[in-house]
Formats: C-alpha cells, sequence, structure tokens
C-alpha cells in the first residue's frame, strides 16, 4: 500500500492549500527552522485520528487550525486528506483507492469521512489496523519512540511486533468482547434481582 497524496488547508502554519504527491520514490521535505516540516508530519498524524494535543505539539486542539500572519486572516476550519493506494488490498475495503479526510471547525464541530462519506473515528482505526498505519503505530517514528524501542518502555517492543504480526485487531476485538460480558453479566444481575423484588 502506498501513500500518493495529502492536501492540507487552514492547518497550523498552512493558510493556503498546499498538496503533496508522492510519487515513486523517496519524497523528503526540506526547509530552514521553523518553516513548518513538521507540522506537515503532524497533519499525517491528526488525519489518522491523533486524539493527544501534546503528540501534535499543541496545547489544544482548537490550536491546530491556522491562526493567521502578517497577510492572512485565522482560518475557521482545519482540513487534512490523506490518500492511498489499495491496489493490494492491504485496507479491508474494495476501493482501489482510499481518501481519509478530517475536519475541524473553530466552533469545535469535526468530521472524518472515507472516500468522502462521512464516518467514525472508529472506522477508521479498524481500517486501519494491523497496518502499521494507526496515529500512534509505526508508520510515523520520531526519535523519542527510538529510546521507548530501545529501553522497551511500557512493553513498546511487544506492541510493535503485534501490530507487525497483525495481532492487535484480535487483542482488540477480545478486550471490547470482554467488556460486553462483563456488562451482559451485571445485566443479568439487575435482572436477577428484579425478578427477587417481584417474587
Ligand atoms: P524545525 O526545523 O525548527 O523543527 P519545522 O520546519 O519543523 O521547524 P514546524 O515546527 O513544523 O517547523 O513549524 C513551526 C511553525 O508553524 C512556526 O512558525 C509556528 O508559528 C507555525 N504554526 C504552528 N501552529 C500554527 C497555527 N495554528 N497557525 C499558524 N502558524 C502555526
Amino acid at each position: 500500500m502506498k501513500l500518493t497524496k495529502l492536501e492540507v488547508k487552514g492547518f497550523k502554519s498552512f493558510g493556503d492549500k498546499i498538496v503533496i504527491n508522492f510519487d515513486e520514490g523517496v519524497t523528503a521535505v526540506v526547509g530552514p527552522n521553523g518553516c513548518g516540516k513538521s507540522n506537515v508530519v503532524d497533519s499525517i498524524r491528526w488525519v489518522l485520528g491523533e486524539q493527544s494535543t501534546r503528540a501534535l505539539r499543541s496545547e489544544k486542539m482548537e490550536n491546530i487550525i491556522f491562526n493567521g500572519n502578517k497577510s492572512r486572516k485565522p482560518a475557521n476550519l482545519a482540513e487534512v486528506s490523506l490518500t492511498f493506494d489499495n491496489t493490494k488490498n492491504v485496507l479491508p475495503t474494495d476501493f482501489s483507492q482510499v481518501t481519509l479526510t478530517r475536519k475541524l471547525y473553530r466552533s469545535g464541530e469535526s468530521e472524518y469521512r472515507l472516500n468522502d462519506v462521512q464516518c467514525r473515528l472508529k472506522d477508521i482505526t479498524d481500517l486501519f489496523l494491523d497496518t502499521g498505519i494507526g496515529s500512534d503505530s509505526y508508520s510515523i517514528i520520531e526519535l523519542k519512540m527510538i529510546d521507548e524501542i530501545i529501553t522497551n518502555k511500557e512493553n513498546s517492543r511487544r506492541a510493535l511486533f503485534e501490530e507487525a504480526s497483525g495481532i492487535s485487531k484480535y487483542k482488540l476485538r477480545k478486550k471490547q468482547t470482554f467488556n460486553k460480558l462483563k456488562d451482559t453479566e451485571a445485566d443479568l444481575e439487575r435482572v436477577e434481582d428484579l425478578l427477587f423484588e417481584i417474587e
């Protein structure tokens, strides 16, 4: 699976729309300090569903919306779209091209879209689970992540292998099933209490 295009508008330093096409070979983003190179990576993290403002180097989520400069008014909307070539069907969907979009309005409203159809964050995390691409996965490797892997902080090395070998989704499903079982047991107990009261 290949990343083919990134479109960013109103996100951090990008008041004007930028489009980055990832052609064959390696794509490098270069520029002087503070010109917005890391903001490109932040935008990829964000569109993949990142919820942690710390990971986005921001105090609050609203701060990721372009807040204007000498020549441009602040934006009301941050919008990022990321397109993948899915001809090898790595993503479990019939689409050969998948475009993921995330929007955030200054009013606080936000929205996720998959191929221009509104969806939930859960649909996106489920789609990318075990592909190595999720927001907290290993497709974006920062220096501090390398430190964590070397020191094996919070069993991070194991989590990395679990994601790469494709078992994260089963672990997640197991956890969800256990939670449902717990809820059902609580419901059953309540039904028994009610029956006892009626009798
Ligand atoms: P370095 O090489 O120093 O790491 P960089 O090229 O990676 O820098 P970034 O950290 O991506 O640069 O970008 C920093 C710039 O983004 C700063 O000039 C900052 O003012 C600008 N910026 C961040 N958030 C916003 C925002 N919401 N609106 C406008 N500009 C923003």
